[in-house]
């Protein structure tokens, strides 16, 4: 473990010491808040600064699962990889909240919530009143369970304490060989982590014929795996796993569908995220897939709002409830609707929309991706066209459009048209006349479209 690692944990102990006196105050207590916020990820935390910033008199109280401070999710594979030390993926302290007087409930777990008495009740017995409440909650990885599952260790990758995990577990020995399970931005973010730390074989299997083939055509799926294999990823297409097993040494069988095996030092999967809903449905405000909000970012509930991961909201610029989940947004989402809580508790000001078109920026091992708009996948969107360009072996593009207007884009290592793109797609500008140039690969948008 290098030394910053060792001094950090060191500091980490400590800080849970100071925090653990807060716990037992906590414990089976009664607080009232003016502003209660359920999760201390980067949407929470962003709410109730900029809460803080509107509002200097109010009582603001953070909820939040996890045993940790604010950390970056973005920057685990960095971490896991060895780039940085485990002290650099943390965003905040204790005295950061202190300074602002947040008080930050850690290990508190909201269980229940009374909307007739404005009411979180968490798993330790804690109650909280409030006035208003942000339900900041993001999701958890996906439950994956296959026959023998539940005996064999799988990594997965949504906490530091997965990153903690797997952390450890490359350290064990060196030349691992690895099993990927799943096709998506997870498993994308593990060959991240994993490949720079040396591990000798990543057997990634998917359950699709190419990589991502709900967000890109053949050109795009090949693109990325050609680079990916290059780096040691082997692909098989195809292959959804059916049982797993350990032996005696330690090793991981995975057995497919179609009768083949994978041996393995590491298990890890990645198959996307669930929201966490569970606690707040059917309690009388509208969950879907997320917790549904109007385009202010409050629930169907009168001042309950949900940001970040965990919201569906109304998009004013796509006319429909979008789910979306990345960083940037759950940031935005989180100033947006400080402004909004803050604005409705001291009923000043004027409440702001949220409209910023998502963006999902990633870079696997050297090759720049991003995906603009609403990209959820085509399957869900019969009415959808898409346009694609590229230059084989170098970039590719593709621009989906729903009734001549531009809503979504996909874009490997190339960027110059981003900007314009963004634009279209904010303006919803009809865009039937620039076809031609989004099909055509020597055309720089930016030289044609202001
Ligand atoms: C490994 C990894 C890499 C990523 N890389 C990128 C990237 O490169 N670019 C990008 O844009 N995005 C990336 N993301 C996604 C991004 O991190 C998330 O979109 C973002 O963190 C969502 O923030 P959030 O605050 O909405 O939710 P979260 O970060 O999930 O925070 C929610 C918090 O609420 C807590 N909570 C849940 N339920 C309760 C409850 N009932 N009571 C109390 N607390 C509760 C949770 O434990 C959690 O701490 C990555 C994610 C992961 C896991």
């Amino acid at each position: 473990m290098a030394a910053d690692d060792m001094f950090y944990r060191l500091f980490f102990l400590l800080e849970k010491r100071k925090l653990c006196y807060h716990f037992s105050m906590s414990d089976g207590a009664k607080h009232n808040v003016d502003y209660l916020i359920i999760g201390g990820g980067i949407a929470g935390t962003t709410a109730a600064e900029t809460i803080r910033n509107k509002d200097d008199s109010g009582t603001i109280a953070i909820v939040s699962k996890e045993p940790h401070v604010l950390y970056s999710r973005v920057l685990l594979p960095k971490y896991v990889e060895g780039a940085l030390s485990r002290a650099q993926v943390f965003l905040r302290t204790v005295e950061d909240y202190n300074k602002r007087n947040i008080s930050l409930y850690l290990e508190e777990e909201a269980t229940v919530l009374d909307l007739k008495r404005n009411e979180v009740r968490t798993r330790r017995g804690t109650l909280f009143f409030y006035k208003q409440l942000l339900i900041a909650a993001g999701g958890h990885a996906k439950p994956w369970r296959v026959e023998g599952s539940e005996t064999v260790p799988i990594t997965r990758f949504q906490t530091i304490n997965d990153a903690d995990a797997l952390y450890s577990k490359l350290s064990e020995k060196h030349k691992q060989e690895v099993v990927l399970v799943g096709g998506g931005f997870i498993a994308l973010e593990l060959i991240n982590a994993l490949v720079p730390r040396g591990v000798s074989m990543i057997h990634c299997l998917i359950s699709e014929k190419r990589y991502w083939q709900d967000y890109m055509d053949t050109e795009g799926s090949v693109l990325l795996e050609t680079h990916l294999e290059r780096k040691g990823v082997i692909f098989h297409h195809n292959e959804l796993a059916t049982r797993v097993r350990q032996d005696e040494k330690g090793t991981i069988t995975v057995f497919t569908g179609r009768n083949t095996s994978y041996a393995a030092d590491v298990l890890a999967v990645g198959v996307g995220l669930d929201r966490e809903v569970e606690t707040f449905r059917d309690i009388g405000m509208e969950v879907n897939r997320g917790i549904i909000t109007n385009e202010f970012l409050e629930t169907t509930t009168e001042h309950i709002w949900a940001a970040g991961d965990v919201a569906e909201n109304y998009h004013p610029v796509f006319e429909q409830h979008l789910l979306t989940g990345n960083w940037n947004n759950a940031f935005l989402q989180g100033r947006i609707v400080g402004l909004n809580m803050a604005a409705s508790h001291m009923k000043t000001g004027h409440r702001h929309a949220f409209t910023y078109v998502p963006l999902y920026a990633i870079d696997v091992l050297g090759m720049h991706i991003a995906f603009l708009g609403d990209v959820s996948g085509a399957i869900q969107h019969t009415n959808r066209t898409y346009i694609s360009r590229f230059q084989e072996g170098a970039w590719y593009e593709r621009f989906g459009m729903e009734d001549g207007k531009l809503v979504s884009a996909v874009f490997i290592n190339k960027f110059k048209d981003k900007r314009v793109i963004e634009l279209l797609i904010k303006e919803q500008r009809d865009c039937v006349s620039y076809i031609p140039y989004l099909s055509d690969p020597s055309v720089t948008l930016a030289d044609y479209i202001t």
